[in-house]
């Protein structure tokens, strides 16, 4: 067996993306506009059953910092977020001079408790101030409680920006993530389940909010002959030779659903008996996951002192990427000052939560090292117990 190094999840291209790029040099669409800037606008819109408007963006973190901007987020106000997701969550609050307010996760899907939530907010108003916005993330394309929360956030007529970076592909009761927020977020960084190279997209319910989220996008140009603005411009949106490859991937893109699940679904087997190890699985049918990356929580408590970090570390000695979940933004130096909720679920999954390789590009051998060290380490628990009751 070849020891070459085996990622969490890298590029997969499907093998179109280099026609259409091609095709932009040839028609000199080199410019942040062109036909495969509206075509993956529209490839997406309709991926999403042609509910929503969708804007190609520079970045998903760009589409999170003009979401706020169209929910009207200004300096002062504050700004609800998942605790435990990836800074760029977060980052955009503080660009706005807004402060985030951190909330702890709930154990099923890892996402934004609802009972904290509301504990948050009625203690927030309480306080004299009512939060503009809820920041609601999919984890590992598992979609978060989007019953419970929708009904925290419309009881108190706050909106909510799904932020669906994640979570392309996943659905819950048969509707799409990324159509749920009153704007959703996606984002097509290198390892995210398809990719332009670097790039991200607004969802908006309607025409009009998409119209407004790339006059920002594009330096707010006012209607006039000469430049005009009368408001904050921004540069963020996507380039025409990025937009190829995005048209290339969304050909793919349920391809890397099912392979992406079929990791899962490997992970589920080589762990089934193994007590103190479990594969992170949506909690029932209602939900339906991307599995954009596939992790394991461990109990050392069961596994006879084998933490997440003896995984990872036996896992980089065989060249194979492994990496801890999203450590809590009340957590990080950069944002540990603000205002946090919660009973420490999220602190828990972070210590005990390990994510592993999950692309959609690994191939049979790839799989053959990784169950063979993993299994190898499992072997090493002393006393094994298994689950199933041997
Ligand atoms: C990747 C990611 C983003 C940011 O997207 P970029 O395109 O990298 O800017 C935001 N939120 C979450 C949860 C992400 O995983």
């Amino acid at each position: 067996m070849n020891n070459t190094k085996i990622w969490l999840s890298s590029p997969h291209m499907g093998g179109n993306e280099q026609q259409f790029v091609k095709e932009a040099f040839d028609t000199n669409w080199v410019a942040p506009l062109g036909p495969n800037v509206t075509g993956l606008e529209s490839d997406l819109e309709s991926y999403l059953s042609n509910q929503s408007s969708v804007g190609a963006l520079s970045s998903g973190t760009a589409a999170i910092h003009l979401g706020l901007i169209l929910l009207d987020v200004t300096a002062g106000d504050t700004v609800i977020c998942q605790s435990m997701t990836f800074s760029a969550s977060a980052n955009p609050i503080l660009y706005l001079g807004a402060t985030p307010i951190f909330i702890d996760s709930e154990s099923d899907t890892w996402n934004l408790c609802p009972i904290a939530l509301e504990q948050a907010i009625v203690d927030q108003i309480a306080k004299g101030k009512k939060p503009k916005a809820i920041i609601a993330v999919h984890l590992y394309g598992v979609p978060y409680k989007i019953d419970e929360i929708r009904t925290v956030a419309d009881k108190f007529s706050i909106p909510i920006l799904e932020d669906s970076a994640e979570a392309l592909g996943s659905s819950f009761k048969g509707q799409k993530c990324g159509t749920f927020g009153d704007i959703g977020v996606l984002s097509f960084n290198g390892n995210k389940i398809i990719t332009t190279s670097g790039g991200g997209a607004i969802v908006t319910p309607t025409a009009a909010l998409k119209e407004k989220a790339i006059f920002f996008a594009t330096q707010s140009r006012d209607d006039a002959p000469h430049y005009q603005h009368s408001e904050i411009g921004y540069n963020y949106r996507m380039s025409n030779i990025c937009a190829g490859i995005g048209r290339g991937q969304m050909e793919v893109l349920d391809d890397h659903v099912a392979l992406r699940r079929a990791m899962h679904d490997f992970y589920v087997e080589v762990f089934k008996d193994v007590a103190g190890i479990s594969v992170f699985t949506v909690p029932n049918e209602d939900y339906f996951a991307n599995y954009w990356l596939s992790a394991i929580l461990v109990d050392p408590a069961i596994t006879g002192g084998m933490t997440r970090e003896t995984i990872r570390l036996a896992l980089e000695t065989e060249n194979i990427e492994s990496r801890p979940l999203w450590k809590p933004m009340h957590l990080q130096p950069i944002f540990e000052m603000y205002p946090y909720y919660g009973d420490k679920i999220a602190e828990t999954l972070f210590d005990n939560g390990l994510c592993l390789p999950s692309g959609s590009n690994l191939t049979d051998d790839d799989r053959s090292r990784l169950k063979a060290a993993l299994l190898q380490l499992v072997g090493q628990i002393p006393n094994i117990q298994y689950a199933a009751g041997l």
